[in-house]
C-alpha cells in the first residue's frame, strides 16, 4: 500500500492521479468494508470529485497542495458541511452540520480526498467500538478482535488500506489505544496544537485530534498540516505548526529515554518484553536509558473517570431534542427531554452522564471532582520532575494486544483499564504517540508510546522514528 508521501509526490509531479489512486482504496472498501465495518459514510461521489478537480488542476500546472490526492478518512465526530456526523449515537443519526470542523478545512485545503466519516464508540466514550450504536468495527489484522478504541474505524482504515491515513480525537488514549491494536501510528499532539474547532466536544479540557498513518513521516507530514493557531478555538495555542518532517533523520544519539520504575500493575508479559526491545533498541542507537518515577500514575485511571464523565455530563446537556439531533415527542417539555435522551443516548453515554452529574453534585463536589484536579496537578508535577532528567518516556501504548469481542463488555473497569497507559498525557495536556513494534504471543501488533512533554513533539518524533527504524 501506497504511504502518504509517495502520493502526494505521484500526485504532484504527475506520474500518479489524484482517481487512479482514490479508485485503488475504492477497490479495497468495495472488496473488504462489508466485514471490517470502519465507516460510518463512505463519500464516494464526493471524493470521485475531489480527485478530478486536482488532477484538472495539476494538468493546468497550478500549484496543488501538501497532501495533493491523499485519501483520508474522518472519524465520525468531526463535523463536515452538508455531510452525516453523528458520533455513532442514534441521537446525532441523519445530523448534517452547517460548517466544516477548522482540521477538515484545513485538509481540503491541502488537497486531501475525504473518503468518508469512521465509526467510533458512541460520542468517544469506550475502547473497542463496541459501543457504537451502529455495531463495532472489526480489526483488519483478525476480525474475531475489537480494533480498540473510541477511534477504532479511523485505526481500523488505514491498516485495511482503506485511506491513506485518518484522524481521530484522543481524550484518554483514543488515538493511540487503537493505532496499537491494529498495528499503525497514532498521535496525540500537545493540547492546544490542532484545533478543536468543529469537533464534537466528549471533555473539553482533554479532547484532541491526531492522525493515523502507516508510518512515522506520513504522521509528522500530516501533523504538519493540521497543526497551527485556529483564532476560533479559544484554547488554541498561538503559534504556527512545529516543523516535524525534518527532525525524524537526527536519531537519538545523547538523548535521555525515560523508563518508569514504579508503572501501574497489569500489563502482560509479552507486551512487557517488547517495551524492553524497545528500550534496547534505543540505547543501541545511542541513547542513554534514565529511571524515572511518577508515583501519582496509579490515581490517573480514576481522576480520568471523575472529570471526564462531570465534562461529559454537561457538554452532552446540548442534545436535548430542541438544538440538535433527534426528538422523541411526549406529552410535555420534561417528558419530551426525558424520552429523547432515554432513547438517543446508548447504556455507556447514560453510564457517563450519570456519574458526572453526581461528581458535580453539591454534596460531592470537593470529594470527587475536586479531589481528581488535585491529582491532575499532582500527575503534572511528576512529570515536570521526569522530564528534568529525561527527553522522552517510553511505556506500553495498552496493556494487552488486540482482545476479543465481548471480554470486557460486562465489566466497565476492565474496558477503563485499557487506557492506563494512555490517560496520564491527556491530564497533563502532553503529548505522546504510537508506534508498532513488534507482536505479541498472539502475533497480534504490540504498539510502543512515545511520551514527551508540552510542545515536546520533535523529541518525540525523533525517539519514534528510530523504533520504527528498529522495528
Ligand atoms: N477509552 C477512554 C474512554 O472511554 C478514552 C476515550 C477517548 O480518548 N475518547 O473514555
Amino acid at each position: 500500500m501506497q504511504k502518504l508521501v509517495e502520493i502526494v509526490a505521484g500526485v504532484t509531479d504527475g506520474s500518479l492521479t489524484a482517481t487512479a489512486v482514490l479508485e485503488e482504496h475504492l477497490g479495497r472498501i468495495q472488496a473488504r468494508e462489508s466485514e471490517i465495518h470502519a465507516f460510518n459514510l463512505v463519500t464516494a461521489d464526493q471524493a470521485r470529485e475531489t480527485a478530478t478537480k486536482i488532477d484538472a488542476d495539476v494538468k493546468a500546472g497550478k500549484k496543488v497542495g501538501a497532501l495533493a490526492g491523499v485519501p483520508i478518512a474522518l472519524k465520525d465526530n468531526m463535523c463536515t458541511r452538508g455531510i452525516e456526523t453523528t458520533c455513532s449515537s442514534k441521537i446525532l443519526q441523519g445530523w448534517k452540520p452547517p460548517y466544516d470542523a477548522t482540521v477538515v478545512t484545513k485538509l481540503r485545503q491541502a488537497g486531501a480526498v475525504v473518503v468518508g466519516k469512521t465509526n467510533l464508540d458512541e460520542f468517544a466514550m469506550g475502547s473497542s467500538t463496541e459501543n457504537s450504536a451502529f455495531g463495532p468495527t472489526k480489526n483488519p489484522l483478525d476480525i474475531s478482535r475489537v480494533p480498540g478504541g473510541s477511534s477504532g474505524g479511523s485505526a481500523a482504515a488505514v491498516s485495511a488500506g482503506f485511506a491513506a491515513a485518518s484522524l481521530g480525537s484522543d481524550t484518554g488514549g483514543s488515538i493511540r489505544q487503537p493505532a496499537a491494536l491494529c498495528g499503525v501510528v497514532g498521535v496525540k499532539p500537545t493540547y492546544g496544537t490542532v484545533s478543536r474547532y468543529g469537533l464534537v466536544a466528549f471533555a473539553s479540557s482533554l479532547d484532541q485530534i491526531g492522525p493515523f498513518t502507516s508510518d512515522v513521516r506520513d504522521a509528522a507530514t500530516l501533523l504538519e498540516v493540521i497543526s497551527g493557531h485556529d483564532p476560533m478555538d479559544s484554547t488554541s495555542i498561538p503559534q504556527a505548526a512545529t516543523s516535524l518532517v525534518s527532525v525524524l533523520e537526527h536519531g537519538v544519539k545523547g538523548m535521555r529515554i525515560g523508563r518508569v520504575t514504579d508503572l501501574p500493575e497489569g500489563c502482560e508479559p509479552d507486551v512487557l518484553a517488547r517495551l524492553e526491545a524497545a528500550f534496547d533498541a534505543l540505547r543501541k542507537a545511542g541513547a542513554t536509558i534514565v529511571d524515572v518515577k511518577l508515583p501519582s500514575l496509579q490515581y490517573c485511571l480514576t481522576a480520568y473517570y471523575l472529570i471526564a464523565p462531570a465534562e461529559a455530563s454537561s457538554n452532552l446537556a446540548r442534545y436535548d431534542g430542541v438544538r440538535y439531533g433527534n426528538r422523541v415527542e411526549a406529552a410535555d417539555l420534561n417528558a419530551m427531554y426525558a424520552a429523547t435522551r432515554e432513547a438517543g443516548f446508548g447504556e455507556e453515554v447514560k453510564r457517563r452522564i450519570m456519574l458526572g452529574t453526581y461528581a458535580l453534585s453539591a454534596g460531592y463536589f470537593d470529594a470527587y471532582y475536586g479531589k481528581a484536579l488535585k491529582v491532575r496537578r499532582l500527575i503534572s508535577d511528576d512529570f515536570a520532575r521526569a522530564y528534568k532528567d529525561v527527553d522522552t518516556i517510553l511505556t506500553p501504548t495498552s496493556p494487552s494486544t488486540a482482545f476479543k469481542f465481548g471480554s470486557k463488555t460486562d465489566n466497565p473497569l476492565a474496558m477503563y483499564l485499557c487506557d492506563v497507559f494512555t490517560i496520564p498525557t491527556n491530564l497533563a495536556g502532553h503529548p505522546a504517540m504510537s508506534v508498532p513494534f513488534g507482536v505479541g504471543a498472539d502475533s497480534m501488533p504490540v504498539g510502543i508510546q512515545v511520551l514527551a512533554t508540552t510542545m515536546g513533539e520533535q523529541a518525540m518524533f525523533k525517539v519514534a522514528a528510530e523504533l520504527e527504524r528498529a522495528s
